[in-house]
Formats: C-alpha cells, structure tokens, sequence
C-alpha cells in the first residue's frame, strides 16, 4: 500500500516534470528589448504579441485568406500554421487545427477567469492566441484560435 502511494507520487513527479519542459522556456532563441519590439511592431501587433492582447473579432483580413502558404510569427517571421490546417471557425478569428509541429510553445492563463492553453511563437515568446478542444472532430478537435494581426501570411510559390 505504502509501496504504491510512493509510485504513484513519483510517476506524478516524472508527468509535471515533462510538463514543465513543454511550457515556455525561459529564454528564447529570439531575444529582443520592449524598446526593440515596439520599434519593430505597429501598436496593434505589439498589444497582441507583446502584451497578450486580443484582437477584435471579425477584424483580420487573414480571416478569407484561402491561398496556399505558410503563416509565419509577424514577429520573428517562424512558420506557425499552414493553410492546408486552417478552417473557417466561424468565431471571428482565424483558426486551424494543428500547429506545424514544433513551431509553438504552451502556458496556461486565466486572464479571463477559467483556465485557457495560451500558444506562444517557440522562437520568440510572442502570444498568438489560445487552443480549445472544440475543432472539427473529423480531424484533431482542436480549434487553434490565432490572432490574424500576430500572423503573416506567405503564399507558396
Ligand atoms: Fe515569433
């Protein structure tokens, strides 16, 4: 009985360890001043991606982009969603169901006042937007819901 208890504490351990390792690391491969990123970024980009800002619903010009392409961090330019994984949400901003795999980094917030998965760049920490898990069911389920304003759309060649 005490044999298990002490199991199961430590494979509790082992899960919030690689949890942690998950979640956003404490430096980025891309490091810049507030200074540098208000420079860079227009007040709307730096609200969203800098502060956690979101964007008003319905507003992203991303939002009929139907080409095919990659969308990339408008901050430091990482690939973060391809076309083939967007789908139209209907929630007002746009959505995909699965990132490029790799390309993100987790934390949880509770701005709003219940538990949400905020999705930041991997490369540079920007906040892009959050994930929930009512996507189309026909693929992942997830609905990734990104901020059109922290993206730029490149189109394939
Ligand atoms: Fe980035």
């Amino acid at each position: 009985m005490r044999y298990s208890l002490m199991f199961t504490l430590l494979l509790a351990a082992t899960f919030s360890l690689q949890a942690q390792e998950k979640s956003t690391p404490k430096t980025f491969q891309v490091y810049k001043s507030d200074t540098e990123w208000k420079k860079q970024l227009s007040g709307m980009q730096y609200y969203v991606l800098r502060r956690g800002g979101t964007e008003y619903a319905f507003t992203s010009e991303l939002l009929d982009e139907k080409r095919k392409g990659t969308y990339v961090c408008a901050a430091c330019e990482n690939p973060v969603f391809r076309s083939e994984y967007k789908y139209d949400s209907k929630s007002g901003w746009p959505s995909f169901d699965r990132p490029i795999e790799g390309s993100l980094v987790y934390d949880i917030d509770y701005e709003i006042g219940y538990e949400r998965t905020e999705e930041k760049c991997g490369k540079c920490g920007s906040h892009l937007g959050h994930v929930f898990d009512d996507g189309p069911s026909a693929t992942t389920g997830k609905r990734h819901c990104i901020n059109g304003v922290a993206l730029k759309f490149v189109a394939d060649e």
